[in-house]
């Protein structure tokens, strides 16, 4: 037996501070999980949490140094969303959110990049927000730090520089659902796997970039992400 076509490579996320890899299965994102980015986007700022995914292959993994990002087709609005992102080691299901820390491999800092005019016009017609979210390189995630070397991550200040100017400043406490509860929640969805990725929200300042920009980001405790948007992709 032999595959038709040749294999897609497996999706990995390097492991700070060594030559080893993690292996990605999926790639979650958690919606509006900031009360005041809620707000920035028209709503309450309450409500149970909501899931979208982005595929595996869309990371655009930076272990150091300045990654780049092509500026994505189809968009003249690609807004950034600094996040922390949870990484999963274990299998889950139905997992309560005190059991949930068992189940965390580590952590990174992941930018949700968004086409947000498309994302704009999708809700507007109540469509799936794929266009907008799950396009090619749109999750530029740093390397990943082991739960055995960071603890528990329940606050530290999470932020986004573009261009050496902060526009993101927010801490990861002000979740509005907390990596527990989101780790619960999903687990009510999904059977969670080792592999899988949870990009848990962002906190307000969401804007848009353009090509050459500069994005700098971090979360306390878990390390930092620095991209440089690039010329769009040709044939
Ligand atoms: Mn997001």
């Amino acid at each position: 037996m032999a595959y038709v076509i040749p294999a897609p490579p497996q999706a990995v996320v390097p492991v700070a501070g060594s030559t080893d890899l993690f292996p990605v299965h999926r790639n979650y994102c958690v919606g509006r999980n900031y009360e005041e980015h809620a707000k920035e986007m028209g709503f309450s700022g309450r409500e149970p949490p909501f899931f979208f995914a982005k595929p595996a292959d869309a990371l655009l993994p930076v272990a150091d140094g300045t990654g780049v990002m092509p500026y994505p087709p189809a968009t003249s609005n690609l807004h950034h969303e600094i996040e922390l992102v949870v990484a999963i080691g274990r299998r889950a299901r139905n997992v309560a959110a005190a059991d949930a820390p068992a189940c965390i491999w580590g952590y990174a800092v992941g930018l949700d990049m968004t086409r947000r005019d498309l994302q704009g016009e999708a809700k507007k017609l109540g469509r799936p927000w794929e266009v907008g979210k799950a396009f090619d390189f749109s999750a530029p995630i740093s390397a990943l730090v082991p739960i055995a070397r960071t603890g528990e991550i329940k606050s530290g200040r999470i932020w986004l520089k573009v261009n050496g100017q902060t526009r993101q400043d927010s801490d990861v406490s002000k979740l509005i659902w907390s990596v527990n509860e989101i780790i619960e929640h999903l687990s009510r969805f999904f059977e969670l796997a080792p592999g899988d990725l949870v990009f848990t929200g962002t906190p307000e300042g969401v804007a848009a970039v353009v090509e050459g920009d500069v994005l700098e980001g971090g979360v306390d405790g878990v390390g930092t992400l620095r991209v440089r948007i690039g010329p769009p992709e040709v044939d």
